[in-house]
């Protein structure tokens, strides 16, 4: 039997999109790590059983506390039964938080929370020295100062599959030599519709994407671009570049992940199959390449790869979310605050496709949204995101209620 690896890995958001595709790759790969700890919602408990048992996780952190006693039967009957030792297991966000720092210089946490709920996790993980595969782009949105300042260089490796591109390309490239960098879109579910043709969207079909099978709010978020804005602001923050050298490109194919142009004329992409083993992979086993992680480009038969501008005027979301990175002082806690509760209130129906975007604008235009000074830290990031979220709700009811 060969030896466990030494080195640990913590996993938040385990039974996710990603936190599956991260376990898969984890079991074809062995030797990246072990897996020391799970941290869950707790919304599926069978899946969580299924990963207990394949991985052996020491412990585990149900987020919501109402749910921990169901994933604490499940585990210990199925434990049991397997005649293995059941993980420690634990409940609430601030054990969650807790996991998140638990590991050390040489280990690995990787954050697939979705959401701003992973900010306190991320900046855990940055403070107890372990690398950080962060896919939770919106800790690093949100905290954007907070987050690269607490990080080593080189400690965050972005598990989102656009910046695991910018950050190949631009291997052995010096920051001085970047001119831009050119973030891919596929442009959505709706892409070449005029904004008119947006407003009967249902959920079902924005969660249904061309190219990606993710979680749902991503998808949704594909859909509006708020997601492509998330990542403009994303690569501002992990590469060091204001966002008027952030461009992006619709290029529906999505086979090129993104690329960087450099002061010589010369752009470098990075181009694989869809697939999000490839930057999971890359961010684990990094600066090492495992064999066979995903498959390659097939270039025996013909294939085009085809680029186009971005529809500004349908999908405001790039452009509202440049002006508020431009402003800081929390306007981008406010803009994903509100996008979560809009997400959330169009998923179940309480909110129009088109009234996602609009309810952004309209809450970081209120006058009343606080604007803190940097100096105000994490507190300041959580006020703005309450205010939001609160202001944002209020919009909703009142929306439907017309
Ligand atoms: P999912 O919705 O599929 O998964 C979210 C995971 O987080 C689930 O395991 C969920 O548990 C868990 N969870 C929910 N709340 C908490 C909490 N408070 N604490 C700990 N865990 C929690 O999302 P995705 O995997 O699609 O996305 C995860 C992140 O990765 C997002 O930030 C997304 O933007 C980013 N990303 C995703 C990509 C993709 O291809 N999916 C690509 C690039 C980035 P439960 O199952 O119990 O609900
Ligand atoms: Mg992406």
């Amino acid at each position: 039997m060969t030896p466990a690896p030494a080195r640990r890995l913590v996993l938040l958001g385990a039974t996710g999109s990603i936190g599956a595709q991260t376990l898969d790759v984890l079991a074809r790969y062995p030797d990246i790590a072990r897996v020391h700890g799970l941290a869950v919602g707790g919304s599926r408990p069978q899946l969580v059983v299924e990963q207990v048992l394949a991985h052996r996780p020491e412990q585990l952190v149900v987020a919501e506390p109402e749910r921990a006693e169901g994933v604490s039967d499940a585990i210990d009957a199925a434990c049991r039964a397997a005649g293995i030792p059941a993980p420690r297991l634990e409940s609430g966000q601030a054990a969650v938080t807790e996991l998140a720092g638990s590991l050390g210089p040489g280990d690995v946490v990787l954050n697939a929370i979705t959401g701003s709920v992973g900010l306190l996790p991320t900046l855990a993980v940055l403070s107890s020295g372990a690398r950080l595969a962060l896919a939770n782009k919106e800790s690093l949105v949100v905290g954007g100062d907070l987050v690269t300042r607490a990080a080593a260089p080189g400690q965050i490796l972005p598990v989102d599959s656009e910046h695991t591109a910018i950050a190949q390309a631009l291997a052995g490239v010096r920051p001085e030599q970047v001119d831009r960098l050119v973030v891919t879109a596929s442009g959505g579910p709706f892409r070449g519709r005029t904004r008119d043709q947006l407003a009967d969207i249902d959920p079902e079909q924005a969660l249904a994407h061309p190219t990606w099978a993710m979680g749902p709010v991503i998808t949704t978020n594909s859909a509006t671009l708020v997601n492509k804005a998330l990542e403009v602001i994303e690569a501002c923050f992990l590469f060091d570049l204001p966002e008027h050298r952030v461009d992006v490109v619709v290029h529906p194919q999505s086979i090129v992940h993104s690329m960087a142009t450099l002061i010589d004329g010369s752009t470098i992409a990075q181009a694989s199959p869809p697939d999000m083993r490839h930057a999971i992979g890359w961010a684990l086993a990094h600066p090492e390449k495992l064999p066979g992680l995903a498959a390659a480009l097939d270039f025996s038969t013909a294939q085009s790869w085809t680029f186009e501008p971005v529809d500004e005027t349908t999908f405001p979301a790039i452009s509202l979310a440049r002006s508020a990175h431009r402003e800081g002082h929390g306007a981008m806690a406010a803009y994903n605050a509100a996008n979560e509760e809009a997400v959330a209130a169009f998923l179940s129906g309480a909110l129009p496709f088109l009234g996602i975007v609009d309810l952004l604008s309209a809450v970081l235009e209120d006058p009343a949204r606080p604007r803190p000074a940097a100096s105000a830290g994490v507190d300041g990031v959580l006020a703005v995101e309450d205010w939001a979220r609160a202001a944002a709700r209020t919009r909703i009811v009142q929306e439907s209620a017309r």
